[in-house]
């Protein structure tokens, strides 16, 4: 059975993680964590004194998940795009939080004043969503608010959704 892959996208603390977890269990779909995955493999190409934080080796990336995204049928969840193969992605979602709710979210996770003004900024300006419309087609790009419980479950119907009428659509 053929089965798409799917991009979950977003300024961090968006709910990124939460989303793509929870949808792949409920639609057996394939969960990659591309931070996780960078930090468990290394895939690092220097470090960024100014963040504090490496620097992903895109490429590397990239190679690592070619395969697997060549089979179809995978989540992937990444605070960042345009250096994904554009041919990878059937649809692709960017996550959206309202600022004071962000803020708080971001401030739980212990981030310093300096990371949580940029991250802030990330989204007012929709940094992630300029990044995904220069990246894809336009028709494949939604948007998704993502600011409490019930957006939430209504995210995750409306991707399940879209994963069964494509499966229909692509199914011979
Ligand atoms: P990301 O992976 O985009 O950085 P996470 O999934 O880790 O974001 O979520 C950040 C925090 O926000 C977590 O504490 C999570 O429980 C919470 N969260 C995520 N989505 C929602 C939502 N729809 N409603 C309420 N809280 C959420
Ligand atoms: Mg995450």
């Amino acid at each position: 059975m053929l089965l798409p892959n799917i991009l979950l996208t977003g300024t961090p603390g968006v709910g990124k993680t939460t989303l793509g977890k929870e949808l792949a269990s409920r639609s057996g779909l394939k969960y990659v964590n591309v931070g996780d995955l960078a930090r468990e493999g290394q895939l690092y190409d220097g470090y960024d004194e100014e963040y504090d934080c490496p620097i992903l080796d895109e490429d590397r990336v990239v190679d690592e998940l070619e395969n697997q995204m060549s089979e179809g049928g995978v989540i992937v969840d990444y605070h960042g795009c345009d250096f994904f193969p554009e041919r990878w992605f059937h649809i692709v979602f960017v996550l959206k939080t309202d600022n004071s709710v962000l803020y708080k979210r971001l401030e739980t996770r212990g981030y310093n004043e300096k990371k949580l003004k940029d991250n802030i900024q990330c989204e007012i300006f929709q940094i992630l969503y300029e990044e995904a419309l220069a990246s894809y087609k336009e028709e494949i790009v939604h948007q998704l608010p993502s600011n409490n419980p019930e957006d939430l479950e209504d995210n995750i119907d409306q991707i399940l959704k879209w994963i069964e009428q494509w499966v229909k659509d692509h199914s011979s």
